[in-house]
């Protein structure tokens, strides 16, 4: 079988690169291990700079008809308020978060896809890939068995990447000690669907952030040990230690995980006809919730300069523009996420007490929460999706 570009993996950030080629009319094959789309919500919120991106695409309408939409993310230590940001003045089309689980993000793009045409070969893992300055071979195990060739292949493959062994792309960085544990739940939230809420309280740090379906919340902490299938009481003993100073109830857990964060990032976005997107190409600490989101934006840049060069509009040297590009904005998105996880997991009491303080005066300086609500969503890095 022979494509134009080869997509290995259809997680949200290829299915993304899939759609954008498709709608400029780029041939592609995707193909994907797993049967079908994986039924974990993982990443729970969509920033306004993605949102304004995945304009291209047209699937934003859809995504915030299936989303909630909430213009506040708080700081709190127990029941005091320690910052708050707000999204509702940002200069953008689409001024909030977007709460939508990560399934559901995937579905709207994989509709899209098939709509325009598109397809995914389910059940279809790559199992080597090889190139040649004239194209690039993949052998094919599962479902769609067989040899692929493509002119270019993209690694949307996630942290352990075949795309960026095949390349020989290092991957730098480390590993957090500290074990994170997150669930959906069920819950009578004192302070409603109005906010993303960050305790920092003194036994460690836990988000709540509310889903769409009602009474549905996403609970993230971090611990130094998890157990590999937390239950209904652990997640009910973080939220009475490290919440608000009130009786709270779960009464249901829809699924828990546990997981441990990487930061790193690839030592190069491209090698030849090989690229790397998404996680494959950068994996950070889901504080912020900035992973899905740098990926998507990735996906559609890179579909933009693919499309721009098998169309023959501009030569190969301009598919150099992505790893200038993209990398960057990764950088930037591993040292906010790093500095808020210095800053949520802060053990020593002195430390804790100083950082509270600061919070609070920054939370009185407008300039500086201006800055801050740039970063988080994502449009502080606009000039980093502009080719
Ligand atoms: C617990 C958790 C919470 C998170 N929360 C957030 C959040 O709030 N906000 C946010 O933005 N991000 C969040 N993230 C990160 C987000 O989930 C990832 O950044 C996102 O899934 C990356 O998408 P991707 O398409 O690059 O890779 P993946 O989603 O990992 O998809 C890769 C796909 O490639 C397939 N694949 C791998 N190897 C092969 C092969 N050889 N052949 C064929 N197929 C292959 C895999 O089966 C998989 O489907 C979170 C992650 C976790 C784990």
């Amino acid at each position: 079988m022979k494509t134009d570009v080869l997509i290995v993996g259809a997680g949200p950030t290829g299915l993304a690169l899939a759609l954008s080629l498709k709608k400029a009319g780029i041939d592609c094959i995707v193909v994907e291990r797993r049967l079908d789309i994986q039924n974990t919500s993982r990443a729970a919120v969509i920033h306004a700079h993605t949102l304004d991106v995945l304009e291209e695409l047209g699937v934003t309408r859809p995504l915030i008809e299936n989303g909630l939409k909430l213009t506040r993310f708080c700081m709190r230590d127990r029941s005091q308020k320690l910052l708050q940001l707000n999204f509702d003045k940002l200069p953008t089309g689409h001024p909030f978060l977007l709460m939508i689980p990560q399934d559901r993000t995937e579905r709207i793009l994989l509709e899209a896809l098939l709509e325009a045409g598109g397809a995914v070969f389910w059940g279809s893992a790559a199992e080597a890939i090889e190139q040649t300055p004239e194209g690039v071979t993949a052998r094919i195990a599962g479902t769609g068995s067989g040899i692929i060739q493509a002119r270019y292949a993209v690694g949307a493959d996630g942290m352990n990447s075949l795309v960026r062994q095949a390349a020989g792309i290092g991957f730098a960085g480390g590993t957090y000690e500290e074990s994170f544990i997150l669930a959906d739940v069920d819950i009578q939230w004192p302070l409603g669907q109005s906010e993303v809420s960050l305790f920092l309280s003194p036994e460690g740090m836990v988000v709540v952030a509310p889903l769409p379906q009602e009474n549905r919340y996403r609970i993230v902490a971090a611990v130094d040990v998890a157990s590999e299938h937390p239950q209904i009481a652990d997640i009910q003993t973080l939220i009475n230690t490290r919440g608000p100073e009130s009786d709270i109830e779960i009464r249901s857990m829809i699924w828990s995980s546990r997981f441990r964060v990487h930061h790193r990032v690839a030592e190069h976005y491209r090698e030849g006809r090989l690229f790397l997107m998404g996680d494959a190409a950068h994996v950070h600490s889901p504080a912020g919730g900035q992973g899905m989101n740098t990926g998507l934006v990735d996906a559609c840049f890179l579909g933009r300069i693919l499309a721009d060069v098998i169309s023959g509009r501009c030569d190969e040297r301009h598919l150099d523009r992505y790893e200038f590009k993209r990398k960057p904005a990764a950088e930037e998105v591993l040292r906010i996420t790093g500095r808020l996880m210095g800053m949520a997991t802060m053990q020593n009491i002195v430390k804790r007490r100083a950082r509270n303080i600061v919070l609070r005066i920054m939370d009185r300086l407008p300039p500086l929460k201006h800055k801050l609500e740039m970063n988080l969503s994502g449009l502080s890095r606009k000039h980093a999706a502009r080719i």
